[in-house]
């Protein structure tokens, strides 16, 4: 590898030194060079190295490890202060690999705009004889202005028609110009089941790139991390297939499984404590006690701790407070549990599980504690960060993390769908509540509609104006709309950002919080009106109590692993020597159950994610105590309106205070993979 240099090239760290660049008397094509090191304090020449070669081109200096850095960085270095990566407004990057991460990063976002063309160009051109774009005449044109004009702006239920015929089996091109090759289950629903969202091949690439940026940020703030490992709770989940023959299953199941994952290349920065083995165990109790006592037997070795949602990592959490005796066991006599009977786990397991008294000990040690208080730095002392999404639905776990972790930083490093991966915070280790995501423009078209918070929908004769990404507003709120490789065009997703800046001139972009979500304890989703169909069908088994629902408000209870929903009625009963007894009514949270969407059932039946539904009866007058209180903050009169989810401590505590008897589900509602229609 040749590179071009100039004899004497100073290239500056923002380190402790800088460097000078010396190729053999002065020439400016070499293929070795010398490497001074200079301290920034006092100018002093501190260390000098041969380096054989361009590549990797800075090494060890003194005690100091100054990770190599992409050669094609050194083309121009006089322009190296503008151009480079090295000199990306991210920071320097800690080895080559991050610095083309980082490169790409600035790149894209620097051009957010032309890549935004770039990606709908071909997004158009290459499913310009789709059924879908024909239909709305396209003619093969490829400007924002003719597709803004002529395409619609759809949700999900638009698209039902075209979803059940691709599921039914149709492989004509519908969508997309390439075969879809599975379809993703969302964690929203559509009349109580999963979404099926149409993916194709060569997603797996673009979702692989984003996950690819990930760490190149994080080593921009965490340095070190190729030292550890990471103790990741990450898990597959059930599948199924359409009448058609097309795989359906969630997002990460189908990228865990790929061979993108599975045989992902040995990357130092990005070592798990699970092995393959355990993520895709498909028991979820078997996968758990792996992944937990893989954590537990390299726990020197963790330098963060994570799961995809922060509800996974406290239920990981919980499973160690229940097994920590077995799993101590196993490590102090190096047998496996018998319960873990999959093949390819045990083979595994059995061959680094080695008894290990000590380790045993320490473990009981702090698990045996009643205290669990920091429980995570206590066992993984030498953590240095939780990855797990905290923002949107999320935000209800901080409080109980900071217990477990004893205030670790948490980081939210990505932002995701299985309709697109949409893009990364590039400063993840800043405080929940700042997290800001930079959309990624390669990743697919993105359109915001203006975010109206009292409007109800728009006329479909005049639909608003969409926003393209890089003129969005700082300060304003929007519902993202995407158009994808995959085949959605103008498909809205329901989440509502804030925009909060840009990097360069890509936004960025708070998460406010999904649309219609009342409650959410894992990835369920319950809206107003499934919870109305919920109270209603659970309300029938009163009527032979001649007793009726008068009211009610929910609560998504997070203060126990898992969490529930907690239903608060308010009855009127004719007939008071014939209410209904604690029977009937554990009957109706059976009901009400039964009657939520699939991810509240898959959630409650195998995922074991979401507790055991709750109807706390309060008394007679409690909702008129509640209005009376929202008056007095100020509340209008005339407008009141029963709100159907509280969360507000206040209210929580009149609510509570009213609680007359308290009920929980006594079975689990049917569940299984098949979808009801
Ligand atoms: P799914 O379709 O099941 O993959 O769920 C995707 C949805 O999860 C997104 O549309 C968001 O509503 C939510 N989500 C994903 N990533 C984040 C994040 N980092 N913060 C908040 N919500 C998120």
């Amino acid at each position: 590898m040749w590179i071009v240099l100039m004899h004497g090239t100073v290239l500056t760290f923002p380190l402790l030194r800088y460097y000078e660049v010396v190729t053999p008397s002065g020439s400016l094509v070499v293929s070795s060079l010398k490497v001074r090191a200079y301290s920034l304090k006092t100018g002093d020449l501190e260390d000098e190295i041969d380096q054989p070669s361009g590549r990797g081109l800075f090494r060890h200096f003194g005690g100091e490890y100054v990770k190599s850095c992409r050669s094609g960085a050194l083309l121009n270095p006089l322009k190296m202060a503008v151009d480079s990566p090295l000199s990306s407004q991210l920071g320097p990057p800690a080895c080559e690999r991050d610095a083309k991460a980082l490169h790409f990063i600035e790149e894209t976002t620097s051009h957010a705009d032309s890549v935004q063309d770039r990606v709908l160009t071909e997004i158009l051109i290459r499913n310009s004889q789709t059924e879908y774009l024909t239909r709305f005449k396209l003619n093969g044109a490829t400007d924002r202005e003719t597709f803004k004009s002529k395409l619609p702006i759809i949700t999900y239920e638009d698209l039902q028609p075209e979803i059940h015929r691709i599921a039914n089996g149709d492989r004509s091109a519908i969508l997309s110009a390439h075969p879809i090759s599975e379809f993703l289950t969302s964690s929203g629903t559509s009349a109580g089941e999963r979404k099926l969202m149409p993916t194709i091949k060569e997603e797996l690439d673009r979702r692989r790139l984003l996950y690819s940026l990930l760490m190149p940020v994080m080593n921009l703030y965490v340095p070190g991390l190729e030292r550890g490992k990471g103790l990741y709770f990450l898990f597959v989940k059930s599948e199924t297939r359409t009448p058609g023959g097309l795989l359906a299953r969630p997002v990460l199941t189908s990228y865990y499984k790929s061979d993108h994952f599975k045989t992902r290349p040995y990357d130092p920065y990005n070592v798990y404590t699970s092995p393959n083995e355990a993520i895709l165990c498909p028991d979820s109790f078997q996968s758990m006690y792996a992944q937990m006592l893989c954590g537990l037997l390299q726990r020197q070795q963790v330098l963060r701790v994570g799961a995809v949602f922060a509800s996974g990592l406290l239920r990981a959490i919980r499973f160690l407070q229940l097994k920590w005796p077995q799993l101590t066991q196993d490590i102090e006599t190096g047998a496996l549990n018998p319960k873990l009977t999959d093949p390819s786990l045990r083979e595994y397991m059995d061959k680094i599980l080695k008894p290990n008294p000590e380790l045993a000990e320490c473990v009981r040690h702090e698990c045996s504690k009643d205290n669990w208080e920091g429980i995570i730095a206590r066992i993984w002392q030498n953590t240095k960060y939780l990855d797990v999404i905290v923002t949107g639905a999320m935000a209800q776990y901080i409080p109980t993390l900071d217990y477990y972790s004893g205030g670790l930083p948490l980081a939210c490093t990505m932002y995701a769908s299985s309709e697109c991966y949409f893009g990364l915070n590039l400063n993840p280790m800043c405080k929940p509540s700042q997290v800001s995501y930079t959309i990624m423009p390669n990743m697919a078209y993105f359109e915001f509609l203006p975010h109206e918070p009292d409007s109800f929908g728009f006329p479909r004769d005049s639909p608003p104006k969409l926003v393209d990404l890089v003129d969005v507003e700082v300060g304003k709120e929007y519902e993202l709309v995407i158009t994808t490789y995959a085949g959605l065009y103008r498909y809205r997703v329901g989440d509502i950002l804030r925009v909060t800046g840009f990097h360069n001139s890509a936004p960025q972009f708070h998460f406010v919080r999904r649309k219609n979500v009342l409650l959410s304890i894992d990835s369920d989703k319950t809206d107003e009106a499934e919870l109305q169909k919920a109270v209603e069908n659970a309300s029938r088994l009163l009527r032979e109590f001649n007793t009726s629902v008068v009211e009610y408000t929910s609560y998504a209870d997070t203060r126990t692993i898992p969490g529930h929903y907690v239903i608060y009625w308010e009855l009127l009963g004719k007939d008071s020597a014939n209410s209904p007894t604690d029977e009937v009514l554990k009957q109706c949270c059976l009901a009400m159950e039964e009657s939520l969407n699939s991810v509240y059932r898959q959630g409650r039946v195998a995922d074991n994610s979401i507790g055991p539904l709750e109807i706390r009866v309060v008394k007679n007058g409690t909702f008129e105590e509640l209005m009376d209180y929202a008056i007095s903050r100020g509340a209008s009169i005339n407008q009141y309106k029963v709100p159907r989810c509280v969360n507000f401590t206040p209210i929580m505590e009149l609510l509570d205070s009213r609680v007359v008897s308290s009920h929980f589900s006594p079975a689990s509602p049917h569940w299984t993979p098949e979808r009801r229609r």
